[in-house]
């Protein structure tokens, strides 16, 4: 497996849109394998886009089971979703969001509470998801990197709600 490199803000690649995927073979589990491996080495990373790793491909995983602020809520675990799309929301709430594209920095940014989300998974059968909570907000902050879209672009206020990370 290869620890691939992290594109970061301002790199235009990032604002790509990414392709659906429609052949699920070996290359494709090599490649998931490959971002599970770039997303493990990264600083706390509860999820990853293959746009990140400047592949434009609809591939995004998730998993919050280790964040430690999600101890009794309801989650799914570890998540590889193929051409992820949200089907229906409801709530909106404000939540702070980093992203190993932009190391520097972290956000508020206003996401649904309660998505529900369909998605394929890594053998390419479709599957249905209901989220809440954290594990909703780091799915939609996954799309947004296959749709090319960052927290940057989602914040209210530039002024009130971006912050400087401390220890860099
Ligand atoms: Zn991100």
């Amino acid at each position: 497996m290869t620890v691939l490199d992290i594109l970061t803000y301002p790199d235009t690649r990032l604002k790509q849109i990414a392709d659906d995927v429609d052949v699920f073979d070996a290359e494709l589990v090599t490649f998931i394998q490959d971002l599970e491996e770039t997303m493990a080495a990264g600083p706390g990373g509860v999820g990853i886009a293959a746009t990140q790793v400047g592949v434009m491909r609809r591939i995004v995983i998730v998993d919050v089971s280790n964040y430690p602020r999600l101890k009794n809520a309801k989650h799914h675990g570890h998540l590889v979703l193929i051409n992820p799309e949200i089907i229906d929301w409801q709530g909106m709430k404000k939540g702070r969001e980093g992203c190993m594209s932009v190391p520097d920095f972290t956000g508020n940014v206003i996401r649904a509470e309660n998505i529900v989300l369909n998605a394929l998974d890594a053998s390419g059968v479709k599957r249905e998801y209901e989220m809440e909570g954290f594990e909703a907000r780091a799915v939609q902050h996954e799309i947004d990197h296959l749709d090319g879209l960052l927290f940057l672009d989602r914040l209210v206020s530039r002024r009130n709600d971006l912050f400087k990370r401390k220890n860099n």
